[in-house]
């Protein structure tokens, strides 16, 4: 146990919640419920297309070029187009399944809850999140991770995203922590490393994908259980 931290601040998506194997069962269910099978010749391409998609959209979403509302269904429509499927009331009917269903699915991360059990008696837990906070809470709720955290930080209502050092410091003094006896977690360099260097708050990145970059962190895991050595 590292002595000096007294406060662990979670990301929440692709750090606990498996975001892309959760989110990939819900696009294979809209596969088959809005039987994309007549114009797409499999649920793998048009996932792979639409998280493609989706990615980039997040990314104007986070910088404010995008609203909530827009990413909701467009991400749907401009799948649908690059299939060459061009309807008006279909990216929307998607985009209401996905977010109804997405955040009840439930998979989390291997041994998120047993790092959780060990780190919530010995540390306070929060999360830091910059998704949609009426979903993040369902998930929270869902997949049994709302009762180890005490504060929990939604860029909505902190109205700037990770990394923003803003949503960093109220994160901080909701949870009556310093960045000294702090210590980040996430898998995004940029949102939750860079967000957490930018306090100077500890940091440690998730890359369970061993992707390779060149940035500096203080620590980084590609399991969570490495969680049990470092604190
Ligand atoms: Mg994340």
């Amino acid at each position: 146990m590292d002595e000096k931290y007294e406060h662990i601040f979670f990301d929440l998506d692709r750090t606990l919640w498996d975001f892309d194997e959760n989110s990939k069962k819900v696009l294979n269910d809209i596969y088959v419920n809005f039987k994309l099978n007549d114009s797409i010749s499999s649920s793998n391409l048009f996932v792979v297309k639409y998280q493609e998609i989706n990615e980039y959209l997040w990314g104007l979403y986070r910088d404010d070029k995008l609203t909530k509302e827009e990413l909701r269904w467009k991400r749907f429509k401009d799948t649908l187009l690059y299939f060459n499927i061009s309807d008006k009331e279909l990216p929307i009917h998607m985009g209401d399944y996905y977010i109804e269903n997405s955040p009840i699915q439930t998979l989390l991360f291997p041994n998120s809850i047993e790092v959780l059990d060990y780190l919530s008696k010995k540390y306070k837990l929060h999360i830091i999140t910059n998704g949609f906070e009426e979903v993040q809470h369902i998930k929270l709720k869902e997949s049994g991770l709302r009762d180890y955290f005490d504060v929990l930080i939604f860029s909505e209502s902190a109205g700037v995203k990770k990394p923003h050092p803003y949503i960093f410091k109220k994160a901080l003094k909701k949870a009556g922590a310093k960045s000294s006896n702090s210590i980040m977690i996430g898998d995004d360099l940029y949102a939750d490393i860079y967000g957490a260097q930018r306090v100077n708050m500890d940091n440690i990145y998730f890359n369970p994908n061993k992707t390779e970059h060149d940035k500096y962190v203080q620590y980084e895991i590609n399991c969570l259980s490495k969680l049990f050595e470092i604190l």
